[in-house]
């Protein structure tokens, strides 16, 4: 039997049959043929080996932990069903996530919602949905819930998010925890302390406790270490400073996965044992008491179950230069190339036992030049006709999609034991004008 190539960065059910790349059994011709391409895929077992596997490595060493999907890496009402099935929550950024994580049956107590902007009227759906716990992020927000929790006497749990100053070594884009960030109130100032206090004194306002996130994908566990020492001796602060004891902690998310089968992660053991030993530690030295802990992975849930699928349209061979692929997707389902030098790695479903002998550059279709989904690949000899598969295509690809030259949004589908589901039908033109007024 033919290996299976990069299996390390495939959906767990991926396979080998007939010399084709097979996911839940399902040919990926077959589904192209069905469902036409581009097409995104996702392996309804992957996703939900992958949350117990959160659920039971840090319930084992953090007893009382609640795991919390970042819905920003993609969301569906089918993708909440199976959370809910799988006992986790959700964390929304938007009154977009919240709207459709309460479609998708997720009960509000689990929820929770964070952001550096959220407007009057999204912290007001929070508050009519009653969801679990706000994570504040600024003076501003404090000051406008401290009004909407008087008004409405209602009472709201809330997180404090803080910038613990710790370099995860991400893109800098994606890198939130330092103090030159948008996010989180930072500490040396004195910012931190002060809403500590703002906080305690709004009368509906109720602090659970302190939240950090440093960035994604971080590849080690030691930022998230340092982020530990740094809230914990904050939240020691706070006790002697407020007399304030905290009963919840968050370190975030950002657990990486492997997008080329050369640059894999660390596993979920190696960071839940990271992340309970730290705040074991922490408390320890501070004496104070081990807190609830929320994790929030999001990429990590979802990205190995996800696969793109392109057809390929046309090559174009520039001698002595480069051997362009172009296939019928790209940026617009796909723009982490394009905003963070992303790499991915492709593979020819249908000639998945063939040797690889050559390099090509698989670029997008559309009208910009950084349009390249995978820059100088192996692959074996392609033709128009041919599928391209990209995996660890689950997470922040969906989700930051768009339109772009009124490209249609693909196809989406779930697979489980030989059945596809299909969860979000692929765009017509008429969707396009959908919001037009004309
Ligand atoms: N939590 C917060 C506050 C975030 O901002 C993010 C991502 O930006 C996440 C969790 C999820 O990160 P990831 O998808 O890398 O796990």
């Amino acid at each position: 039997m033919t290996p299976l190539p990069c299996a390390e960065i495939l959906p767990l059910s991926a396979s080998i049959k007939n010399n084709r790349l097979c996911i839940a059994n399902c040919d990926l011709r077959d589904l192209a043929e069905q469902f036409g391409t581009p097409l995104y895929i996702y392996d309804e077992q992957t996703i939900r080996t992958i949350c117990r596997q959160y659920r039971s490595s840090f319930e084992q060493r953090l007893p009382g932990v609640r795991i919390l999907y970042a819905a920003k890496a993609y969301l569906s009402p089918a993708l909440v069903s199976i959370l809910v099935e799988e006992g986790l929550g959700v964390d929304v950024v938007s009154g977009g996530e919240l709207h459709i994580t309460q479609t998708g049956g997720m009960p509000p107590e689990h929820i929770g919602m964070h952001g550096n902007a959220k407007s009057r009227a999204e912290l007001t759906q929070a508050l009519n949905a009653n969801i679990g716990r706000i994570i504040v992020d600024n003076q501003d927000e404090i000051d406008l819930l401290d009004q909407l929790t008087r008004e409405r006497a209602q009472t709201q749990d809330v997180m404090l998010r803080i910038t613990p100053g710790v370099d995860a070594r991400t893109h800098k884009k994606t890198t939130t925890g330092l103090r030159d960030s948008k996010f989180g109130f930072p500490l040396p100032s004195g910012q931190a302390a002060d809403a500590v206090q703002r906080i305690l004194n709004a009368p509906h306002l109720n602090l659970t406790g302190f939240h950090i996130h440093l960035g994604s994908p971080i590849y080690n566990t030691a930022p998230y270490k340092q982020g530990i020492a740094v809230a914990t001796a904050f939240a020691a602060e706070m006790r002697d400073q407020y007399g304030y004891e905290w009963r919840e902690f968050s370190p975030g998310g950002g657990f990486a996965i492997g997008y080329t089968n050369n640059h894999l992660p660390p596993s979920i053991n190696d960071y839940a044992d990271a992340i309970a030993t730290a705040l074991h530690t922490a408390c320890k030295k501070h004496a104070l008491p081990l807190p609830e802990v929320h994790i929030e992975p999001g990429r990590s849930i979802v990205g190995r179950a996800g696969v793109a699928l392109y057809s390929v349209v046309a090559r174009k061979h520039i001698p002595g230069v480069r051997n362009y692929v172009a296939v019928d997707g790209g940026m617009a389902d796909n723009p982490r190339p394009a905003l963070y030098e992303s790499k991915y790695k492709a593979l020819a479903p249908e000639k998945i036992t063939e040797p690889t002998t050559k390099t090509v550059t698989i670029a997008g279709k559309f009208c910009e030049s950084g349009d390249i989904l995978v820059k100088d690949a192996q692959l074996p000899e392609l033709v128009p006709g041919d599928l391209v598969a990209i995996p660890a295509s689950g997470a922040y690809q969906l989700a930051m999609e768009s339109n772009y030259n009124l490209a249609l949004r693909p196809a989406v589908i779930m697979l489980r034991n030989n059945e596809p589901r299909l969860i979000r039908r692929r765009q017509t033109p008429s969707d396009l004008l959908a919001t037009e007024v004309i």
